[in-house]
């Protein structure tokens, strides 16, 4: 996984050797100016050598200076590198998703995808700047230092380092338990944040069963948590901070005790005790680093793995080698003993058997959870049929690009999804090209022109989350102009009037009825008295399709159709 991880560096090498290299120097330059304090206190100061300091302090204004343009690369190319490797993979999670079938979307939550594009990336991206140039600037200055230390007194080295595996001990064991107790405050944060949007999608629920309280009771519950969670963790970090100095400061005291010991018994010279102070600390600091950098690589390799798994999900349907770009046709849809289950185990339909001509309409009724939009989403392929056939115009689907099929055919469905931004946009959805004429011609035959031009902008109102609110009837003749623009052969209505009221029903009734002209149309109604005049009625249950005929043919035969009919009109005349 970490040579994969590696491979999204490779577009952008250059600027990682950039940051490398100048990280590098970096280092260098801090590992250089210890030894020449130690040279200037030892043996240019007591020479009295006035212009050698002013050398001495020429060049090391020159060496900070290429060091402040090396900071800056490393700042800014180092992070332009994360930015850019999060972008490739972002893209490219998002194109995958894109891609993927129905069934990912069935099984997987909106939040929980969302959090893998946006947050697991976000941690990828610090590893993989912070990753290497961490790694190379501490080891060089913990090994560079280290070995410096040693050449200007290993006696002195070994006393102090008695003290480093204590250090090491409790920065390790402190850092492990941070890492779980952070763990904890995402997992709570991800449970506050899961409780809003459920709070506040469901609204209308919880106000209307009058649930303020127990909704803030509940929420208040992960809230809490949250603040426990982060307290602990604040109080962690306060312990490591505190006492990681601590044991800092202690080496540093026992460097100036056991030093000014050496010095004064003449053992080695201040020089060295000053630059020996500044490398015990130039190998204490990137200590801490490494140790930080466990935790970072451990948090973006979950998050890469957790990637990887998005990455590696295939889609289910998919083009067959060679099928064929099927672009005018009549549209007669067959189903030839079709069945079909979701999960591979419970049908959902089986044995189905249906031939429809080009142009007819076919109403599809039944109870609910029937499998009437089941059946009508196999035909677009968003699921493939578990054994059987379904053809158009005798070819079988499968045998059809996705692409060319599901242009041929139109959805419209109970909930009307639009997209902030322009009404005339909305209604172009799909065919950008569409000239204002076609647009406007499109609200036309949908019924909807009249309702738009009295908006404040007309056609370019803006409408969605922060726009203007359109009503159920409106939204769904947006949906049906759509549907005008884009043309198709065979047209689904699956409950489109469903949730309307009786008068706006009326009103999309008429355009649907145009809009199924000339078209092969499935329409699945609830409402009985919306199909009255299908030639062709089907009646579908859970074990199939049990009826079939005209109003006339299903009343006269007292089947389910007449039960299912007379028990709706019942209950029209009791309400
Ligand atoms: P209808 O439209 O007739 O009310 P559906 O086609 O929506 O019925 O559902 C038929 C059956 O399939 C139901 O038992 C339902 O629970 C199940 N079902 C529907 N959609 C899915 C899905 N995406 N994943 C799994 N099961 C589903
Ligand atoms: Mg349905």
């Amino acid at each position: 996984m970490l040579r994969k991880f590696i491979s999204y560096y490779k577009p952008h090498i250059w600027l990682l050797i950039l940051d490398l290299v100048c990280a590098l120097l970096i280092s260098a330059a801090d590992l250089v100016y210890p030894m020449v304090t130690r040279d200037l206190i030892n043996n240019v100061i007591p020479q009295g050598n006035t212009r050698l300091i002013f050398i001495i302090g020429g060049a090391l204004f020159i060496i900070y200076f290429i060091r402040m343009i090396m900071e800056y690369i490393v700042g800014y190319y180092g992070h332009l590198l994360g930015v850019k490797m999060e972008y490739d993979m972002r893209k490219e999670l998002f194109s995958h998703i894109m891609d993927l079938s129905f069934d990912f979307f069935d099984s997987n939550r909106t939040g929980h995808i969302m959090s893998r594009v946006v947050n697991d990336l976000n941690e990828i991206s610090e590893m993989a700047h912070h990753g290497p140039e961490d790694l190379l600037i501490s080891t060089i200055k913990i090994i560079g230092a280290f070995i410096l230390l040693c050449t200007i007194n290993i006696r002195l080295t070994f006393i102090i380092f008695t003290i480093v595996p204590f250090m090491l001990y409790f920065m390790v064991t402190y850092n492990f338990k941070l890492e779980k107790t952070f763990r904890k405050m995402r997992e709570k944060l991800a449970d506050v944040n899961a409780g809003l949007e459920n709070s506040i999608s469901g609204i209308r629920v919880v106000k209307s069963f009058t649930n303020e309280d127990k909704e803030r009771v509940k929420f208040d519950r992960g809230n809490e948590m949250f603040k426990e969670a982060r307290g602990q963790a604040v109080k962690q970090i306060g312990i490591f901070d505190s006492g990681t100095n601590f044991l800092s400061n202690l080496t540093i005291v026992i460097t100036i005790v056991a030093g000014g010991y050496y010095v004064s018994a003449g053992m080695i010279n201040s020089g060295d005790l000053v630059a020996y102070l500044i490398y015990i600390s130039q190998f204490l600091q990137p200590l801490n680093t490494f140790v930080r950098f466990t935790e970072m690589f451990q948090q973006g390799m979950a998050g890469f793995k957790r990637f990887q798994e998005l990455m590696s999900i295939e889609p289910t349907i998919v083009d067959k080698p060679g099928a064929i770009e099927l672009n005018d046709i009549k549209g007669d849809v067959e189903f030839d003993d079709v069945s079909f289950s979701y999960d591979g185990d419970k049908k959902v339909l089986s044995g189905i058997n249906l031939k429809v001509r080009a142009g007819e309409t076919v109403a599809i009724v039944g109870p609910s959870g029937a499998g009437k939009t089941t059946m009508c989403s196999l035909i677009p392929r968003f699921y493939d049929i578990d054994s059987g056939t379904i053809r158009i115009d005798g070819i079988d689907i499968r045998d059809i690009t996705l692409n060319s099929l599901r242009k041929n055919i139109g959805i419209v469905q109970q909930d009307v999804f639009l997209f902030p931004g322009s009404i005339k946009e909305n209604i172009s959805y799909g065919y950008p090209e569409a000239t204002d004429e076609d647009i406007i011609e499109a609200a036309r035959l949908a019924n909807a022109h009249d309702f738009i031009m009295e908006m404040p902008y007309g056609y370019d109102t803006y409408i969605g989350e922060r726009g203007v609110k359109l009503s159920g009837g409106q939204k769904q003749r947006i949906s049906i102009a759509r549907m005008f623009l884009k043309n198709p052969k065979i047209l689904i209505l699956d409950e489109a009037t469903s949730s309307l009221d009786t008068l706006s029903e009326a009103v999309i009734q008429e355009s649907i009825e145009r809009l199924a002209e000339d078209r092969t149309t499935f329409i699945i109604a609830h409402r009985l008295a919306t199909i009255r005049n299908a030639r062709r009625i089907i009646v579908l249950t859970e074990n199939g399709i049990e009826e079939e005929g005209s109003h006339a043919e299903l009343i006269s035969r007292k089947g389910l159709y007449y039960e299912l009919y007379n028990s709706q009109f019942e209950s029209l005349l009791t309400h």
